[in-house]
This record gives C-alpha cells, structure tokens and sequence, in this order.
C-alpha cells in the first residue's frame, strides 16, 4: 500500500526541525524510516509533515566522557552499536543486543532515537537500555530540554512521555563496571522476526572472581521493556554459578513480570520463556562474554 500524501521537510538544523514541530501539530519526525514507514504505507499514522532529521549528521555519534558515561546521539543506526570500537569495549551489551534487531538492512537504516521513541515492546535496544539504566536527552519548543531516565520515557505498547513537538536528541548510559560481560538471548518465529521473548544480561566480577554485579531486562514478554534485575540477584557474590543459583533466578524471573499474549505465545509460554532465556544468557555471559550470540545476524 501507499501512505497518504504528506508534505516533506528536510530538517537543516536541530533549531529548524524543532521550529516545523513546534508550528504543526500532525508533523512526525522521519529518522531511519523503518516503523514509521511501514505504519503509514498501512494508514495506521497519517501524519500531515514528515521531519527528516537525516541531513542532522550532528546527531550520529558515539562520545565517551572521563568518568566512563557513554553518549550516543539519537540519530546513530543500529549498525554502528553493532560494531563501534567504544561500544565493544565500553557497552558491550548495546552491542550484542543490537545484532538481534531484524536483519542487516534495517540495522543500516534504523536508528537508537527511532527505537526508543517507537516502544515497540519487543525491541531489543530498549529493553538493554533499561538494563544499563539509561537515560535521554529531549529537546522541546524554544530551547527547552529535559532529561529522563528509559525507564520512565516508555509507558506502554508503543506509547512514551515524548509531545509531538519534542525530539529525542541523546541516549546517555552510566560507565559499567570494569571487565563487563554481556550477552543477549531471543526467540523468534523466524530469523530477523521481532522477538517473542528476549533476554539482556551483564555480570562483572571482582578479583576473586565473584560475581560483583548483574542486571538484566526483557524484550517481548510484556506491554513495556521488563526490569529483571532484582530477578538475578542472587548471582551477586557468587563464584560459581550452581543449577541452584540459576534455579532461584529463573523462578525469580519466570514471576517479574505481567506477561502478554498472543499467537506466537501464551502468558505461562512467556514466563517459562524468560526463565530459559535469563539462565542461558547468564551462562553465556559467565563463561564467554556472550560470544555464543555472535550467530544472529
Ligand atoms: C522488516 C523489519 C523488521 C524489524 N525487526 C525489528 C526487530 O527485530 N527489533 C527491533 O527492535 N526493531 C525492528 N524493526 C524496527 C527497526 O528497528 C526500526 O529501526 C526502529 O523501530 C525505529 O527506528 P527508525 O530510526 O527506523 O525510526 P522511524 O521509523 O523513522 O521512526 C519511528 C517513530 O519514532 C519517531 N522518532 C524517530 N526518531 C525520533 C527522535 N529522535 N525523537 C523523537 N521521535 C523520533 C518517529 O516520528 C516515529 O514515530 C524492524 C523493522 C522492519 C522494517
């Protein structure tokens, strides 16, 4: 199908963009294309304008402050997380979890800024955003700007606190501990599909090799990114990981959550899927760093 018509501008500057959404309330901004474009070939949205931020290269980047915080701008393609220097080295979650996103096509197009202002609940990125308590940056009309955490910019399927006139402009994560492993487990109908059930973990580990500290969150098990956290726990201080330990972190997983339903899965499918995938995560990240994962493509 063909969208409805539209009419087009091609942002010059952050200050331009901001002056179209501020004076039109039906604009939209256009980064990566890929859900917005397909939701209007479906008039499912019909937006009156669409604000290219492309040409804002200004908001394509990846910056590493002094005390290790990570800066991304908005505009930076899901390719990049994939592969970026300081990414591997510093986020390497961000990086595992953006290889599960679709296929390569859409990595190249699709944007950090788009899947966080999208909130589809089965998408990766956010849901390891939530993991490494990220927050964002957001621009507003004449010059105003707010920060909020990931946390609290997602508020349901598809839905988040942005206005029509505000942009998200950064992604800000906090330094990880040193020697961070992460890795990422999904299931999928197919491929490249969006994730019926996802998993994000990251565990580091002290001189002694004890566990120091473990996050983790989930994508496609429920209407907003799932907090999984509090759920592993039970690894901090450990030295080795027992079936025991694992068993505790799967029923605390399998019970964090108000799971959806739908074709692919029931809601017990869904909470026995994020136990398995939180153990297998954990095992991975424990032992290798996630390398096991480097199979999705
Ligand atoms: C075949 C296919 C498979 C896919 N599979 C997956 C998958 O497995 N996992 C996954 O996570 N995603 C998947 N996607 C979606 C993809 O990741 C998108 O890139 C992402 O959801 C949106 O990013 P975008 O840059 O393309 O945003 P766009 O499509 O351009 O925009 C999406 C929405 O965000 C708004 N927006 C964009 N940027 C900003 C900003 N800076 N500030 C405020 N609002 C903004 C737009 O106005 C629009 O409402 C898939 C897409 C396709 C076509």
């Amino acid at each position: 199908m063909k969208p409805p018509p539209f009419d087009y501008h091609r942002a010059q500057s952050i200050a331009d963009a901001m002056a179209v959404l501020a004076g039109q309330p039906d604009a939209k901004i256009l980064a990566g294309g890929q859900s917005l474009v397909p939701l209007m070939n479906l008039r499912l949205v019909h937006p009156a304008v669409l604000v290219d931020i492309n040409p804002l290269t200004e908001l394509d980047y990846v910056t590493l402050d002094e005390d290790g915080t990570t800066r991304v701008g908005a505009l930076c393609r899901h390719s990049r997380l994939e592969s970026d220097p300081q990414i591997l080295k510093h986020q390497p979650l961000l990086s595992h979890a953006a290889r599960h996103v679709a296929h390569p096509q859409v990595r190249a197009r699709g944007t950090l800024g788009g899947s966080l202002a999208h909130a589809d609940p089965a998408a990766e990125l956010p849901a390891a955003l939530v993991a490494l308590d990220a927050r964002v940056k957001v621009a507003g009309p004449a010059g105003r700007a707010r920060e909020t955490s990931v946390k609290d910019l997602v508020t349901g399927f598809l839905a988040t606190t942005l206005e029509p006139e505000e942009m998200l402009v950064e992604i800000v994560i906090p330094a990880r501990p040193p020697q961070a492993r992460a890795a990422f487990r999904e299931i999928a109908p197919r491929h490249g599909d969006f994730a019926t059930a996802g998993v994000a973990v990251e565990l580091s580990f002290d001189r002694a090799g004890r566990c120091g500290h473990a996050v983790a969150a989930g994508c496609g098990l429920s209407a907003l990114p799932v907090d999984l956290s509090a759920a592993v726990q039970p690894l901090a201080g450990q030295a080795t990981v027992t079936e025991y330990v694992l068993r505790e972190v799967a029923v605390n997983a399998s019970r964090a959550f108000d799971p959806s339903e739908d074709l692919h899965a029931s809601a017990q499918d869904r909470r026995e899927l994020a136990a398995a995938l939180l153990v297998e995560a954990i095992r991975a990240a424990w032992h290798n760093g996630g390398a096991a994962d480097e199979e999705a493509t």
